[in-house]
């Protein structure tokens, strides 16, 4: 059931959960409604926002505000929900909160696997439940579609998926990490090696991953300053606001210096086949 909510209402319940699960000691936030585009609520700058209108009962409003809450207990710095998250909802879930986790809580992981560690128990198994919902999902799915392909995953199929994104897309290896991690259940709400496992793959991956950013990354300046030559300053600008200053110049700086090195080559070699005054003369 959902009942009217005003913004002083959250500001009281924020208040009450303050004191029960917090002993008071939460800095003291501003608490509003809020329509928002992608997500149900947000704690940003001392601001908890929540999207009322997307919530389906009172229950789910709750859950969320102390979902917020529990950002700003945490002081995550810059990753969110991550273990510093989790410590808190574990905290909540023995205090019986009413709240529940789901993947949302993981920041977008899809497979829910192993993704909260074993020191935080309650929040594992309630996320494990949220797991078998998720493969009962794509069962169902499976077997209403039974022409449907089939792709077994495994090491192989996932350093190619690293491969892809560094050579295709430029993804950075957080970044690459974080997809793969979504996609193949092989990275935790921290980031971490879901198992022993994985770990080996993200390893092996880690490794190949510096060559393949570096070979995408030097192809991509090789070509913007080929073009820069030319008088197209654009592709040179974007790369540069992309890797920042020093990274960037320090890539320009090493093509040069194998272009300069190529054209040295090549002069001493065309200076070896010319005939020399010498022969000339003769
Ligand atoms: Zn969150």
């Amino acid at each position: 059931m959902k009942t009217t909510w005003t913004q002083k209402r959250l500001t009281r319940l924020f208040e009450r959960y303050n004191r029960r699960f917090w002993e008071n000691r939460l800095r003291r936030v501003k608490v509003r409604i809020a329509h928002l585009d992608d997500c149900v609520g947000l704690y940003s700058e001392g601001t908890i926002s929540v999207d009322v209108k997307k919530h389906r009962s009172d229950r789910d409003i709750r859950s969320t505000v102390l979902h917020e809450m529990c950002h700003a207990a945490a002081a995550e710095g810059k990753r969110y929900h991550g273990y510093k998250f989790w410590a808190q909802i574990e905290h909540l879930l023995r205090e019986k909160a009413p709240i529940t986790v789901d993947s949302p809580e993981t920041g977008g992981l899809k497979i829910l696997a192993g993704v909260i560690p074993k020191r935080f128990p309650l929040s594992r198994a309630m996320m494990q439940k949220a797991e078998k919902r998720r493969a009962a999902k794509v069962e169902r799915s499976f077997r209403a579609h039974p022409e449907m392909p089939v792709e077994i995953i495994g090491r192989g199929e996932i350093l190619n998926y690293f491969h892809d994104v560094a050579t295709n897309d430029g993804l950075t290896w957080r970044e690459a990490l974080r997809a793969a991690g979504s996609d193949y259940g092989i990275i935790d709400v921290e980031g971490k090696a879901t198992r022993q496992w994985a770990a080996s793959v993200i390893a092996k991956a880690r490794k190949a991953y510096r060559r393949w950013r570096r070979d995408f990354l030097e192809s991509k300046m090789a070509s913007a300053l080929a073009k820069s030559v030319t008088g197209d300053q654009a592709p040179l600008l974007e790369l540069y606001r992309k890797l920042g200053k020093a990274k960037a110049e320090a890539l320009q700086t090493r093509i040069e210096a194998q272009w300069n090195a190529a054209r040295v080559t090549r002069a001493r070699a065309a200076e070896s086949e010319a005939p020399t005054g010498k022969n000339c003369v003769e």
